[in-house]
């Protein structure tokens, strides 16, 4: 199986994109869990990978359902996924395709969306100081790549078990490229120019712009990652 250890950002990962006639293939290796969740196009299940025991979180989207244009989307989710490899950007492990679903194999995020905690106002100055560098690490990763998220905000944000420091609750993960582009990819002229992503963060342009300072100071620190 692959793992974001064997890969290199920026390359096509190799990703398996495995395509099934029936869904009996995808549950010879996998145990299927409770639901997490339900986004515009399709339902979010966490799994159990029968061999290695490794959780993940498998978004199922109904092909049918999404259309061509959420097709469209999702296409470039994926694509997207599977040239980034950042330990602050949700890694795609396997993609199963049957004729009427879509089903991604991400890592998962035992710990929800960032939102949740923020709600709570659970985070000290320099826990929030910690999360916005951590954040401008993967933005930065991204723009290197010429890959522009267009929808960030909390709810895309999850937290994650940190592999390497169990006691790291801060361990975000950037999700959700399904309104992301490539710079210089097709038609990414107009997309550049369009307006997306969540009206009540296109509102809040104040708040994005604060953001925007935080940001930079960060990117202007000699030990930015
Ligand atoms: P939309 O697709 O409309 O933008 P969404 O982002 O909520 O909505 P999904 O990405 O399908 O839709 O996610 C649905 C739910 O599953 C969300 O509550 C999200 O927090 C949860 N979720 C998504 N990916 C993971 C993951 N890798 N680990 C744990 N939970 C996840």
């Amino acid at each position: 199986m692959a793992t974001p250890a064997n890969r290199r950002g920026g390359e096509e990962k190799s990703v398996p994109h495995i395509r099934i006639t029936d869904e009996k293939y995808l549950w010879d290796n996998y145990e299927e869990g409770e639901l997490i969740g339900q986004g515009t196009f399709g339902k979010v299940f966490k799994v159990r990978h029968k061999e290695t025991g490794v959780d993940w979180a498998m978004k199922v989207i109904n092909k049918e359902k999404a259309g061509g244009q959420g097709i469209k989307l999702l296409e470039r989710e994926v694509t997207i996924l599977k040239r980034v490899q950042h330990e602050n950007i949700i890694a795609l492990n396997e993609v199963y395709e049957s004729p009427k679903r879509m089903y991604l194999m991400m890592e998962y995020c035992e710990g929800g969306e960032l939102k949740d905690g923020l709600d709570k106002s659970i985070y000290t100055e320099s826990e929030t100081l910690t999360i916005v560098r951590k954040l401008a690490s993967a933005i930065k990763y991204l723009h290197k790549l010429d890959i522009v998220h267009r929808d960030l905000k909390l709810e895309n944000i999850l937290l994650s078990q940190n592999p390497d420091d169990p006691d790291d609750k801060l361990h975000i993960k950037v999700t959700d490229f399904g309104l992301s582009v490539v710079k210089g990819g097709v038609g990414h002229d107009n997309m550049m120019q369009d307006f997306c992503g969540t009206p009540i963060y296109m509102c809040k342009y104040k708040l994005v712009d604060l953001w925007m300072k935080v940001y930079l100071e960060i990117l202007k620190q000699p030990n930015m990652v």
